[in-house]
């Protein structure tokens, strides 16, 4: 099949006729003559009118070692030579084993199990019900709600949604969920508790502590994430989350962290647990995990909870659970060239160090005149605008513009997707310092532009 020839008039009539787009008014996305791509390198992409842009958030917080890369490429043109798919569902396949290895080899020290899915949002369905039966399989009566926290998110599924916590989301389907108790998180920049980061630590802990002597016996698991990401891109301060492993083990509820969008050396280490150097009951990756090729995903347990299942058939402890793609061998060859070139590129100290460059380019943001915060963890950056920086008032959110600094960072050269007003920036790991500069100035740009130039039509 060429798809070459077709004009954007008519792919856009088609994309009209015929697609739903993810997360999007298609009112809006129609009316805004859409970008449709057609082809990408390295850490930039192309369009079908043959515009070329940056990919300043790695295609949603996936890409890792930029487009087209030559391993990669390689790799799944490899597995087809053999198989593309065939199922889990009781037998073995020669990558889906040999990156399960390699994952708990690369993990936090205490994990030892991996089990499959095509996508985060399901990682952390399998984690919730994984966490739900463990207690039940060993016997342990009444421990069936969840901790999460405000703002949180962990994909699109009902039960992921049902420990999700953006109204904007998540309010509209609150009718099909199941209740969950809702903590703060630590936001330095936005909370109850105080200026210092230790008024917040401590306040939020508290608040943790008090639910957990209160309902431990109510409570499966905690649930969190590392930086929160749709919630506005806000790093736990550095050993809350040491902190929060010890307040569970202490109450006998299970740690599950997801690090859907924080793994694979998002922010500077393989995965952010490394940070406070802690090892979660249940760890949920994606994204990262393939490159940012193809959909898989992975939740990582500690041997305890896998023994818990491990039992004789009719004592009816096995894990109901599974997809017609599971451990997809495609998935899987990728996902162990990506880890692979991890290392070839000593990866993460090059994140590592970039990362002070990157904060260095980040600087004059901080003193744009709607700039509130600007927060950042390794390669995961989020930019919040507010209408007073005094008084941190945000603007009314009819006036979008989140949206409107990402439109023009279009115009500039760079697609981005902003969260509410928080402009998020996640380019490649790949990426050099020459081309982090020229994203961070167009951003730079893009927010003065639209934030101090009252007018400029959009
Ligand atoms: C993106 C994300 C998810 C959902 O992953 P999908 O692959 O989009 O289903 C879950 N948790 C976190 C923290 C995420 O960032």
């Amino acid at each position: 099949m060429t798809y070459d020839g077709l004009t954007y008039d008519e792919l856009y009539e088609k994309n009209r006729r015929y697609l739903w787009n993810p997360f999007t008014q298609m009112k809006e996305y129609l009316a805004d003559d859409p970008v449709i791509i057609e082809s990408g390198n390295g850490s930039r992409l192309r369009d079908v009118k043959g515009n070329e842009y940056w990919d300043g958030v790695s295609s949603v917080w996936l890409n890792v070692h930029g487009h087209r890369v030559p391993e990669l490429d390689s790799a799944i043109r490899q597995q087809l030579d053999r198989i593309a798919h065939s199922t889990l569902l009781g037998m073995g396949s020669v990558p889906a084993i040999l990156l399960a290895e390699k994952l708990i080899q690369i993990a936090p020290k205490g994990l030892g199990k991996v089990f499959y899915s095509d996508s985060g949002a399901e990682a952390v369905e399998i984690a919730l019900k994984m966490a739900f039966q463990y207690w039940k399989n060993r016997g342990i009566e009444g421990k069936k709600t969840f901790v999460t926290m405000r703002e949180a998110y962990h994909g699109d599924t009902v039960g992921a949604v049902s420990v999700g916590s953006i109204d904007l989301f998540h309010q509209v389907y609150s009718p099909m969920l199941f209740p969950s108790i809702k903590v703060p998180f630590p936001n330095v920049y936005r909370n109850q508790y105080g200026n210092t980061v230790e008024d917040v630590m401590n306040g939020s802990l508290r608040t943790v502590e008090e639910v957990f002597q209160k309902q431990a016996n109510e409570i499966a698991a905690m649930i969190v994430e590392p930086v929160q990401g749709a919630g506005g891109m806000v790093p736990m301060p550095p050993g809350y989350l040491r902190e929060l492993r010890k307040l569970c083990s202490t109450h006998n509820i299970l740690l599950i962290v997801d690090e859907v969008a924080t793994g694979f050396g998002r922010t500077g280490k393989m995965f952010a647990c490394e940070h406070d150097g802690i090892t979660p009951d249940i760890l949920t990756v994606a994204k990262g995990i393939t490159g940012g090729y193809l959909p898989l995903a992975a939740t990582l347990t500690t041997d305890k909870i896998y023994d818990a299942f491990y039992a004789d058939y009719d004592e009816v402890k096995t894990l109901y659970h599974g997809h017609s793609y599971t451990g997809n061998q495609l998935g899987c060859a990728v996902a162990l060239a990506n880890l692979e070139l991890f290392e070839r590129n000593n990866l993460i100290s090059e994140v590592e160090q970039k990362t002070k460059d990157l904060q260095r380019f980040l600087d004059p943001i901080h003193s744009l005149a709607h700039v509130g915060d600007v927060r950042q963890s390794g390669f995961m950056v989020g930019i919040e605008m507010v209408e007073d920086r005094a008084t941190k008032q945000p603007y009314p959110w009819q006036r979008r513009m989140g949206v409107r600094v990402a439109r023009r960072c279009r115009e500039l050269g760079m697609l981005l997707r902003p969260l509410t007003d928080v402009v998020v920036f996640m380019p490649p790991l790949s990426s050099t310092r020459e081309e982090l500069q020229a994203m961070v100035s167009i951003i730079q740009q893009g927010i003065a532009d639209v934030t101090e130039d009252s007018e400029l039509v959009f």
